[in-house]
């Protein structure tokens, strides 16, 4: 039987410059399973270096990097002879810089996002079975024989925290915890790491959502929540961008909610249109990862994402539809509700 990890253990050993890069706007699971192969790689004296088109969040600082971050490759001393992308679904995602240098460098992809068309052009392992892409990697570390401790073991818990909600969403798997449970057996100190991650706001952040909170719509009797965050808001408050990170799971924590949008007014394009980056929640078998699906975007069926170019009140008018049929599609499986194909849109 084929060992998988085993098998990506070795492509890295007969490898020594390598690049290790995730999705763009990096979440915990990016930026932990990024850091975490990085020392991984560095034990085992590799040459290593990390790239993200957009930098690390602010509030992963204290992540001590294994390695430079770049965030251009205009100045690479010398071309990697590996890359190594983490949690990105799409290689156009890993942002215009690295997505073309694939085309010249071999690369291994290691994701879980559903639909990950498999662009390593040296090895794929794409399971959306797997609750984090940290949990692959850890895989790997242990295939390599790397201890699972000091930031390495941080960063691993960061990213399962980050996708699995704190061990609360559909995607905490025996696997996942398992995980856990050995970096807590190797001696990582969660309450610190916890502490760390959960006692981190600045005042702005306290502010924005209190406001946002205050703000909130409900729509559709309850079962939509929606926040809109313009960047006047985040200006008035002196909040970042970041400070929204983690804001749409409160929305979801209303009990008649079945979906949850967060709508983000970001940078025009470069044609001067308004863009909306949109985040989306749900629980169970609502899937909106097919809401996002439709606008050009992607993730998990109970988180997704995708920008739309429109004002975020366009954006949330043009999905609500889609997200209409989030439920009655299950309130049609479950025999709740008559099916009305002419009401359905098409949501594919
Ligand atoms: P977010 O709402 O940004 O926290 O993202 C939730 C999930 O959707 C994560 O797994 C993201 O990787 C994924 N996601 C977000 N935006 C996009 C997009 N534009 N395209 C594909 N996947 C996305
Ligand atoms: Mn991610
Ligand atoms: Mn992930």
């Amino acid at each position: 039987m084929s060992n998988v990890p085993a098998e990506v253990a070795e492509l890295l050993r007969r490898h020594d410059r390598i690049l290790v890069a995730a999705h763009a706007n990096p979440d915990g699971d990016a930026v932990g399973a990024c850091v975490a192969l990085g020392w991984a790689l560095r034990e085992l004296d590799k040459n290593v270096l990390l790239y993200n088109a957009t930098g690390f969040p602010e509030y992963l600082s204290w992540l001590r990097l294994p390695s430079p971050l770049l965030a251009s490759l205009d100045r690479l001393p010398a071309p990697p002879d590996l890359v190594v992308a983490l949690d990105c679904g799409e290689a156009k995602r890993l942002g215009s810089d690295l997505s073309s240098l694939l085309n010249s460098v071999p690369s291994i992809n290691i994701d879980h996002h559903p639909g990950n068309p498999a662009y390593g052009s040296l090895y794929n392992w794409v399971d959306p079975g797997m609750s984090s892409t940290g949990e692959m990697v850890g895989m790997v570390a242990g295939a390599l024989g790397v201890p699972l401790t000091g930031v390495l073991a941080e960063s691993l818990y960061v990213a399962l925290v980050s996708d699995t909600g704190s061990f609360a969403y559909d995607s905490t798997t025996p696997g996942s915890l398992r995980l856990a449970a050995s970096l807590t057996e190797q001696g990582l100190n969660v309450s610190a790491v916890r502490a760390r991650l959960d006692n981190s706001w600045s005042e702005p952040k306290l502010r924005l959502w209190g406001r946002l909170m205050q703000e909130a719509r409900l729509l559709e009797d309850g079962r939509l929540a929606a926040g809109l965050v313009s960047r006047a808001l985040l200006d008035e408050l002196g909040a970042a961008r970041e400070d929204c990170e983690g804001f749409v799971e409160q929305l979801r924590r209303v009990s008649s909610v079945r979906v949850a949008v967060m709508l983000r007014e970001a940078e025009p394009d470069a044609d001067g249109r308004a863009c909306t980056r949109v985040s989306l929640r749900s629980s169970g078998a609502d899937d909106v990862r097919a809401v996002a699906a439709q606008f050009g975007g992607g993730g998990h069926k109970n988180a997704a994402g995708a920008t739309l170019p429109l004002d975020m009140e366009r954006a949330l008018t043009v999905m609500l539809p889609y997200i209409r049929h989030v439920w009655s599609r299950d309130d049609m499986r479950a025999g709740r509700i008559p099916p009305c194909p002419s009401a359905a849109p098409r949501v594919v």
